[in-house]
């Protein structure tokens, strides 16, 4: 495989006055290193220095040009730059463009297609020597027919491929003129090859078979006994029925070529089975039955049709085809249609016009099970038609991304994004941005695509992979180097005693960034979970981090750790904040919410009001995808007091807790000190005749009774007085009973 390398052919554009940072040793004529870490760097100290693009390009060290990316990651070069280098612009421009090794030459089409179009496939298990030597060409043929389908559409893909990543640089065009022409080229001359080999009689036939009802199915014929009773004997046609409908229908060979269905009905019976040959044949009489059933339909098989086809668009953060391969979802029917009666194909556009007979356009326009979306030209734009996005004439140069100084940035378009979606590899991440409607703001690439679409103005601040790594590494240092030293289990162990110092610490941020790191794949996965941790703390609702499914079924894969970080699993034990009610097993203090009051909770039902029980994102009862989304409720600590309804699933405990903060986790824990003191009041009060042992109980609530709360507890009203006042009066009412029980002794 050769990686395209830079060459100063290429022209640069509004990039030749980019700057590159670069590593070398000194001297005027030293390589120049894209990293410090490249494995040429042999002898010597390397110092950074930062050079115009085109200085880099005459000195970079073969071993960087070839695999190293030049530019930052995100960065409007670093983009342009990854168009190009790599697997990008220059290596699809290479491959696709002539004949390769698989090369299938005319004569061999030829040949295939005279065996793939004579008379009828021959049942293997009658064949003798002969028609076993027919069987074998066939296969071959097949064999033929099959890779030159695939190299048509890798060519096609490759060809698509090249125009998304030449659309946002237009000064390259007339630059990669020539060899664009020679890709489109290949591609019509292996699409002339593969039409050889499917025939317009099959392709209608099968579109025949589409439009077919199910036919009347024998399932009292006494044959066919041995199946079972008329009903069993009933399902098992309909099932041949559905196999063999489906499967004709969506073949490119024709309908006769899948008589060997028939088998589908007695698989399972022992062939010396009485019966069994005279149920074969019966199945094999329907099969021929439904095959001559076919409407012939010849009359309309000569008027033809034009039509615009709308091919399904690659996801474009798969950028080497890894999900999928290009049309790999299209039927060979479809295929067949595809590359034999395209009159013009616009790769870049994914766009086919055909030129079809009527039977073969009533199915493509039925739009059933199919991902061709279908429409007749001059109707653009008719429901079902998937917009395409035009991203020509724009141009991608620097400015919008990180860069230039903010102040000097341009509002991000519809076609940057394109553009960074189409060229990033980690485009799935979040983004701070700024409009002058919302301020500061973290958005996933699809949710801020709607906004800019919608007509929002927004700038480009930075994503996650633009923060500093001296915001990011000395934490992940040493959470890394905590988690070397105690191989403990991955989720800590509760800790159930409020007066415990790690009390209320599974639910704070300083552990979902421990488990960020801990459950990550690998030190690179970690560090991406850490900046985008970093990035969405600063939302105020989590659930517009993720936006769902969005219209084509693909969603942005934020990485899942980080809703591990932002989210504890653990429900909040409110008791202490309860009011101090009738029912004394479960009675609460009644203390102020203090900085909880705003502790967001997500869930699924957060006032009861719909039927069954409420869940947390994640929660494997609920069947749903594990991430939040906006179909979640948000409530807030303070609500959820209130809400009486809530009925938790036993398995998620109900909802997920947003992490606290350092100060609400000391709260947390104080409060159920707190709580549990005044527990232990009561029971002393209760009981003034046991020994309890009220002396260390005195001295605990001295102690409270004389620390004033810490500041940050309570930031409203007076909650901090409310608090002390409790501490006093329990504090009083203590030393009540114990002077009352001096007195009695
Ligand atoms: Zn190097
Ligand atoms: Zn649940």
């Amino acid at each position: 495989m050769t990686y395209g390398l830079l060459t100063p052919e290429v022209p640069l554009g509004p990039f030749e006055a980019s700057v590159i940072k670069v590593w070398s040793t000194p001297g005027k004529t030293a390589k120049l290193h894209a990293t410090e870490h490249c494995s040429r760097v042999r002898t010597g100290r390397v110092v950074p220095s930062d050079l115009p693009l085109p200085a880099v390009m005459k000195r970079m060290c073969p071993q960087c040009a070839r695999y190293g990316s030049w530019g930052r990651p995100g960065t409007g070069v670093g983009l342009f730059l990854g168009a190009l280098t790599g697997l990008g612009l220059l290596y699809e421009l290479d491959r696709y463009s002539e004949a390769d090794e698989d090369y299938v030459t005319d004569n061999e089409v030829q040949q295939a297609a005279a065996v793939l179009l004579q008379a009828r496939h021959e049942d293997p298990e009658e064949a003798d020597e002969d028609e076993e030597d027919d069987w074998r060409a066939r296969h071959e043929a097949q064999q033929v027919r099959t890779s030159l389908f695939d190299q048509w559409r890798s060519a096609a893909g490759s060809l698509h491929r090249a125009h998304q990543l030449l659309a946002p640089f237009p000064w390259l065009t007339s630059w990669a003129d020539a060899g664009m022409r020679r890709k489109a080229s290949h591609v019509a001359g292996l699409q002339r090859q593969a039409s050889r080999l499917v025939t317009q009689e099959a392709l209608v036939a099968a579109a025949g078979v589409a439009a077919m009802d199910t036919p009347e199915l024998p399932g009292e014929d006494p044959v066919l006994a041995l199946l079972g009773d008329p009903a069993t004997a009933g399902r098992r046609l309909e099932s041949l029925w559905r196999r063999w409908s489906e499967r004709t229908a969506d073949s490119w060979q024709h309908p006769r070529e899948h008589d060997h269905l028939a088998y589908d009905l007695v698989q399972g019976i022992s062939s010396r089975r009485k019966g069994r040959q005279a149920a074969l044949e019966r199945a094999q009489e329907l099969v021929s039955a439904w095959t001559a059933a076919i409407p012939a339909d010849t009359a309309g098989a000569q008027e033809e049709q034009v039509l615009l086809l709308q091919l399904p668009s690659p996801e474009p953060g798969d950028r080497y085809g890894r999900d999928e391969p290009f049309l790999g979802g299209l039927s060979e029917w479809e295929l067949g249609v595809l590359v034999h009666w395209a009159t013009e194909a616009d790769w870049d556009r994914l766009t086919v016009t055909v030129r079809v007979p009527q039977p073969v356009a009533a199915r493509l326009l039925s739009g059933r099970g199919s991902q061709l979306s279908c429409s007749t030209p001059g109707r653009q734009g008719s429901p079902g038609q998937t917009t395409v996005l035009q991203v020509s004439g724009h141009s991608a140069g620097p400015g919008v991304f990180d860069d230039t100084p903010v102040a000097e940035r341009r509002p991000v378009t519809a076609s940057d994004l394109q553009t960074l979606r189409i060229l990033s590899r980690d485009a799935d991440g979040l983004y701070l941005v700024l409009s002058l409607g919302n301020g500061p703001e973290v958005l996933s690439l699809s949710v801020l695509e709607k906004r800019v679409a919608a007509g929002g103005r927004y700038v480009f601040v930075a994503a996650a992979g633009d923060l500093p790594d001296t915001l990011i590494a000395p934490r992940q240092e040493e959470l890394t180097a905590a988690d070397t030293a105690d191989a403990g289990p991955v989720w800590a162990p509760r800790v159930h005693g409020p007066s415990h110092p790690d009390f209320g610490r599974h639910l704070g941020t300083a552990e979902g960034e421990r488990l960020v790191v801990r459950l990550a794949r690998g030190q690179r996965d970690a560090e991406a979970a850490l900046r985008c941790l970093a990035l969405a703390r600063g939302t105020a609702d989590l659930r517009n981090l993720d936006d769902g499914h969005d219209t084509d079924g693909r969603r942005d894969r934020m990485p899942f750790l980080v809703w591990d970080g932002l989210l504890a699993a653990d429900r909040l034990s409110l008791r202490p904040f309860r009011p101090a009610g009738d029912n004394p097993r479960q009675e609460g203090s009644g203390l102020p919410l203090g900085v909880l009051a705003r502790v967001q909770l997500y869930t699924t039902d957060g006032w009861g009001r719909f039927e069954g029980k409420a869940h947390a994102p994640g929660c494997q009862h609920q069947g749903r995808d594990r991430a939040l989304n906006r179909y979640f409720e948000l409530l807030t600590v303070e609500e959820m007091l209130r809400s009486h309804q809530f009925i938790p699933c036993s398995k998620c405990g109900g909802y997920a807790t947003r992490r606290l903060s350092a100060a609400q986790v000391a709260y947390y824990r104080a409060a159920h000190q707190m709580h549990n003191l005044a527990g232990q009041v009561r029971w002393a009060l209760d009981h003034p005749d046991l020994e309890a042992d009220t002396a260390s109980l005195l001295t605990e609530l001295r102690q409270w009774d004389c620390t004033p709360p810490a500041d940050e507890w309570f930031t409203e009203g007076n909650e901090d007085v409310e608090w002390q006042r409790f501490v006093a009066r329990l504090l009083r009412q203590l030393e009540t009973a114990v002077a009352g029980g001096r007195q009695r002794t």
